[in-house]
């Protein structure tokens, strides 16, 4: 048995589809029609138009597949919409929202020719590390809440007919020495950064790796993902994308996952560990010109000749490429032209710009940018008080000095260092079609009731800044945080001198409202008591209705209802420790991280340190207030969760017919709005597990939005428990087991404002 507690030394075939059956009958008799040329082709990228690209096989009307990215929207291409980012639409709390952008964006990738998008990210990263990169483009800092994200995005995405790719496979959580551009590539490309460095080593036991970072991809799979990326880090000393145990162990057979993995770009070491290791698709292989090195294909051919890999598992990597691409529908449409080039030598294109957004996802992601705005402080700040002047200060309220579209990751730091902050860094970043900065949208609303605005847009001009600020009725400074692929964030602070202007402007005017466009946590010390810093509000990533987003929440046409999806910190050290680890290629060329807080990530930390955090996980204020009461359970309620696939996943006593998913029991509750206007409330249900079973202290494991509650109404939320979410991983018998003592669910509006309880026994 391997660090899993498991044993594979071949990679499991499909079970012929499992629920994509006739799909995977049609894929097998495509694939047995190919020649081993021609298998080549589909296993390994091409040359295209995408970012990936599979070979085409005319002959049999196998079209090229167009592999794109990411998660908030196409990139690098033009003509669509820059989405919210996932952790923007996780604050908003809202199932239907979480769905709705996905369709609407799976509508856009479909409508530029694009099969599969390459998205969403699942929960690799999940948030180990409070300053990682990419945090932004996954959802919570939690399992669970990230699980149903991921359910939900997956579902959205594969409904608007494009095919969903989950990310990255698997305790991918950091950026430092992830180490793509490596030595395999030495001399073919001039500027790439050569080292003999390995990838970072995520070493987890078994029980985190179900408790905490499998979750979320066992929700992908039930939802039916086409595909899974595996990650650029090692796990336990192995590559993610030649990872037997993960792969063909825990996805393939575990989770009885039946589509196709396809490596991270570059992610593919040597061609025999990776097929072996469970990896169907090598990309880009001969694509970006093969500078991530080019494996699989001629290679994999002599290794199928001489017997080395068995040409039954090529037919298996054609066939889980294959199944989902019939299952999706695809086979029997014909997708638009792809019209962009987005890779390398991709062929000369007919039309080279197509407009792809509909009237209506503005409107969505207004939405989702208006409910997904975190009110962290409000003494009384907001919404606005008719004043007849405002100021507007901060670089991060403004335009970017040009447009960095398409392809806008390019610009320098981001395409939002000199403009104001509404997606983030590498290949997550989408280019807006018309970003609608915060002080555009201000100026448009305030004409409306004749109020004056002025605004200061260089941060370091700090005269100028409180010159501005000064005489105004409010000031309403923009403060923003930086985040990218491809390297960690320094530090948890303001990028540049954010923490200086808050302070210089709080330092002026007495209703001073710092707005922070953030990618996860930020310390906020230097400033958060300043009595003259009357709100705070975190809209996160707001995509490209930033501004008019904002502009309803400032002037109270809703009532943000925001709540975190991560904490906030009184300082760094508060967290857990060493959660990236930074090596040289001098100090070591095999660089490890070790998961030693094991599940204890995020607020389970602070839960069980007893460290008291700024701002704790789930936390978020609106205009009006709500009462929690008359907690019950409702056993009678029991329903099995709508899933497209069943994942292997056992529990210990499983019976014939029994799933790890069914509801056992649903939760319910009571909350009314005791304030005076219209709000949402974020209903969050914590389990707390018998001191025997050795777990964190609470873990979410519900979450209901109630919507557009009238003052003094009430509304009663129920929280389905499933099987799963009452039980604990065994690692002697390999499977989940239920509580068996009694279990308390603590049910209130964040991880620690938890006023109504109540126990079970299962
Ligand atoms: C990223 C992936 C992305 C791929 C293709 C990689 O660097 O890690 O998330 O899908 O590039 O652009």
């Amino acid at each position: 048995p391997d660090s899993f507690g498991l044993a594979y030394t071949t990679a499991p075939p499909t079970a012929n589809g499992g629920a994509w059956s006739d799909a995977f009958k049609r894929a097998a008799a495509v694939t047995a029609q190919m020649t081993l040329e021609e298998k080549l082709l589909v296993v390994t990228g091409q040359n295209g138009r995408c970012v990936g690209n599979t070979g085409a096989v005319s002959r049999l009307n196998v079209p090229a597949l167009c592999l794109q990215d990411g998660p908030t929207g196409p990139r690098p291409v033009d003509g669509h919409t820059q989405f919210p980012a996932g952790v923007t639409t996780a604050a908003t709390w809202d199932r239907e929202l979480i769905y709705e952008r996905s369709r609407a964006m799976g509508q856009e990738f479909y409508d530029l020719g694009v099969h599969i998008a390459l998205a969403p990210v699942t929960g690799g990263p999940l948030g180990r590390a409070p300053a990682g990169g990419r945090n932004w483009e996954g959802w919570y800092a939690d399992p669970y809440a990230t699980g149903e994200a991921s359910y939900l995005s997956v579902k959205g995405l594969q409904d608007a007919g494009v095919q969903a790719t989950s990310k990255h496979f698997m305790a991918y959580e950091q950026e430092t020495s992830r180490n793509v551009y490596i030595n395999k590539t030495a001399g073919s490309f001039p500027g790439l950064q050569l080292t003999d460095q390995l990838p970072i080593s995520s070493n987890l036991d078994d029980t985190v790796t179900h408790e905490t970072y499998l979750w979320s991809f066992a929700e992908a799979v039930r939802a039916g993902t086409s595909s899974v990326m595996c990650s650029y880090n090692r796990i336990n000393g192995t590559h993610g994308c030649a990872n037997s145990d993960a792969l063909n162990g825990l996805l393939k057979t575990e989770l009885n996952f039946q589509g196709f993995v396809v490596s991270d770009w570059g992610g593919v070491w040597a061609t025999q560990p990776s097929v072996y290791g469970g990896n169907d698709l090598d990309m880009p292989g001969n694509g970006f010109a093969g500078i991530l090195g080019i494996f699989y294909g001629d290679e994999l051919e002599e290794l199928v000749n001489n017997g080395t890999i068995s040409e039954s598992r090529l037919d298996d990597q054609v066939n889980r490429i294959f199944t989902p691409y019939f299952a999706s529908g695809q086979a029997d449409k014909t997708l638009p032209d792809v019209p962009f080039n987005a890779g390398f030598g991709g062929p000369p294109l007919d039309v080279e710009y197509r407009l792809v957004q509909k009237p209506s996802t503005l409107d969505l992601i207004r939405k989702i940018g208006e409910d997904g705005a975190i009110l962290l402080k409000n003494d009384g700040g907001l919404p606005l008080k008719s004043p007849a002047r405002i100021a507007v200060i901060g670089q991060d309220s403004g335009p970017p000095t040009r447009d960095c579209g398409p392809g806008g990751d390019s610009c320098p730091a981001g395409a939002n260092a000199n403009g104001t902050l509404a997606d983030a860094g590498g290949s997550g970043y989408s280019t807006p079609l018309n970003l609608i900065y915060p002080l555009m949208a201000i100026q448009d609303r305030a004409a409306k009731d004749s109020i004056k605005v002025s605004w200061a847009l260089n941060d370091s001009d700090i005269a100028t800044v409180q010159a501005t600020a000064k005489t105004a009725d409010v000031a309403l400074v923009f403060v923003s945080a930086w985040a990218s692929e491809g390297y960690d964030r320094s530090n948890l602070n303001l990028t540049g001198g954010g923490d200086a202007l808050v302070q210089a402007v709080a330092a002026v005017n007495k209703n001073t409202v710092v707005i922070m466009h953030i990618p996860g946590p930020t310390l906020v010390e230097a400033w958060i008591d300043n009595p003259n810093i009357t709100a705070v509000l975190a809209p996160l990533l707001p995509g490209e209705q930033t501004g008019p987003s904002l502009v309803s929440v400032l002037w109270g046409s809703i009532s943000p209802s925001g709540h975190l999806p991560f904490t906030i910190a009184k300082t760094t050290q508060d967290y857990p420790p060493n959660t990236i680890t930074a090596k040289t290629e001098a100090e070591t060329l095999d660089p490890q991280t070790n998961f030693t807080e094991g599940n204890y990530i995020d607020y389970k930390w602070f839960d069980a340190k007893n460290i008291t955090p700024r701002f704790e996980f789930g936390f978020g204020l609106g205009y009006s207030t709500f009462e929690y009461s008359n907690i019950k359970k409702n056993e009678t309620f029991a329903f099995d969760t709508l899933a497209i696939q069943k994942t292997n996943e056992k529990f210990v006593g499983q019976k014939e017919g029994e799933s790890l998913y069914d509801v056992l029991l649903s939760v319910e509750v009571d909350v009314k709005n005791t304030g005076d206007v219209v709000a949402c409330e974020v209903a969050q249900l914590y389990v707390e597990f018998p001191a025997s079973a050795n777990q964190p202290v609470r873990q979410l494991r519900g979450f209901d939005k109630v919507k557009q509650a009238a003052p003094g109404s009430t509304k009663t939320v129920s929280f389905p428990i499933r099987r799963k979410d009452v039980a604990t991983w065994d690692v002697v018998q390999q499977k989940w087991v239920i509580a068996t003592e009694a279990v308390t669910f603590h049910v209130g509006a964040s991880s620690r404002i938890l006023p109504q309880t109540i126990t079970h026994t299962f």
